[in-house]
C-alpha cells in the first residue's frame, strides 16, 4: 500500500509499505482523509525518535473485523491503552502506563491506505459531520482538553498565544467559555479568520504585561512558556499545550514568586469534540489551505512546513 513515513534515511513516500496484518481486537481502516499537524513536523525533525508511518489526524471506514464496526465511517483515539494498568482503571486511558500512541509512538500511523488499529479507540463519525470535519475531531479534542483541566469564568480575561492549527481550535473552544478572548497573532491570515469568528486578534506588544488570568501556549516553541509567563497575572494559569524538541529558557522564580498555576495538557474528549461539530460550535472550513493526494504527501510536509500555514489536508 502507499505511505508516508519515517524510515533511517528520513522522511519518504513509498507504494511498497506493507498493508498492515490485523492483531486481536484491531479492525481494519481504510483511511479516506488525514490532516498533517505539527506534531508530525516535530517528529520529522527527530522529537521521539519515531519510525513508522506518521499521522494521527484522520477520517477512516472500516472495512475488516468486528462486524459491530463493519462499513462503518470513524475516526481513531491516537492513545492505545492497555486497559489493564492502574492509571487505565482510573478511567485515564490517555495516560496509560503502556500506552502506544498511533502515528507518534511504536504504532503506524495513517498516512497510507490503510491502519490497523484497535476497535476500543473508535468513535462513529455522525453523518452530518463531513470528512474533512472529521480530521479536525483528534486536535480539537486535544482543544477541549484546556476546558477539561480547568475552570475558565465568563469574566475572565484570557490569552491564547499562537494561532496556528490547533490554535485556532483552541480560540473557538475558549470563545465558547463566555469569557473575553485575545489571540496573539503574527500574520494576517488568522487575524482575518478571528475577525470573522468574532474573536479579538493582538499583537505581542499591545498586551498588558501580567494582567491574563489564563494563558493557553498553542505557539509550538520553546518561547512560548516565557512570553506567557509575561503576561499572566499573579496566581494566574498558565495552560501548555505545545510539544517540541528544545527546552524553554524561562525563570521559573517567576513561577514562585507570582504563585503561577502550570497546567499541562495533551490529548481530549473525542465525544465532546464531535458533538461539538455535529452541533455547529465549531467552523473548521477556514483552516483547511490545501489538500494533496497521499502520493504527493512530501510536497504536501513541505507545504505544512512553511511557517503560518494552517491545515493541509492528505487525500487517499
Ligand atoms: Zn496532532
Ligand atoms: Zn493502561
Amino acid at each position: 500500500m502507499r505511505a508516508l513515513a519515517l524510515s533511517d534515511s528520513g522522511l519518504i513516500y513509498t507504494p511498497d509499505w506493507p498493508t498492515p496484518v490485523l492483531q486481536t481486537g484491531q479492525v481494519r481502516l481504510k483511511i479516506r482523509r488525514a490532516g498533517i499537524c505539527n506534531t508530525d513536523l516535530e517528529l520529522i525533525k527527530g522529537y521521539l525518535n519515531f519510525q513508522g508511518v506518521l499521522g494521527h489526524e484522520f477520517a477512516a471506514e472500516v472495512i475488516e473485523g468486528s462486524p459491530e464496526w463493519l462499513g462503518a465511517r470513524v475516526v481513531g483515539e491516537i492513545n492505545v491503552a492497555c486497559g489493564a494498568c492502574d492509571l487505565c482503571a482510573e478511567g485515564m486511558r490517555t495516560q496509560c502506563r503502556n500506552r502506544v500512541t498511533v502515528g507518534i509512538k511504536q504504532h503506524d500511523g495513517a498516512f497510507a491506505d490503510q491502519l490497523a488499529l484497535h476497535s476500543s479507540t473508535l468513535h462513529r463519525i455522525p453523518d452530518s459531520v463531513t470528512d474533512d470535519q472529521a480530521v479536525f475531531v483528534e486536535p480539537l479534542a486535544a482543544a477541549y482538553q484546556i476546558t477539561e483541566g480547568i475552570h475558565i469564568s465568563p469574566s475572565d480575561e484570557v490569552v491564547l498565544m499562537g494561532a496556528g492549527k490547533l490554535g485556532m481550535l483552541c480560540a473557538q473552544v475558549l470563545k465558547l467559555t463566555g469569557a473575553r478572548v485575545k489571540v496573539v497573532v503574527r500574520r494576517e491570515r488568522p487575524a482575518k479568520i478571528l475577525e470573522q469568528w468574532g474573536i479579538e486578534a493582538v499583537q505581542l506588544a499591545d498586551l498588558p504585561s501580567n494582567r491574563a488570568h489564563v494563558v493557553v501556549d498553542c505557539t509550538g516553541t520553546s518561547e512560548g512558556f516565557s512570553a506567557s509567563l509575561g503576561l499572566v497575572r499573579p496566581r494566574g494559569t498558565i495552560v501548555l499545550k505545545s510539544t517540541y524538541t528544545g527546552l524553554p529558557q524561562v525563570d521559573l522564580a517567576r513561577v514562585v514568586v507570582n504563585e503561577i498555576r502550570l497546567v499541562g495538557s495533551r490529548c481530549g474528549p473525542f465525544d465532546v469534540a464531535l458533538r461539538a461539530l455535529e452541533n455547529g460550535l465549531i467552523d473548521t472550513a477556514p483552516l483547511i489551505e490545501g489538500r494533496y493526494p497521499l502520493s504527493a504527501g512530501l510536497e504536501a510536509i513541505q507545504t505544512a512546513a512553511k511557517p503560518g500555514t494552517l491545515k493541509i489536508l492528505l487525500e487517499m
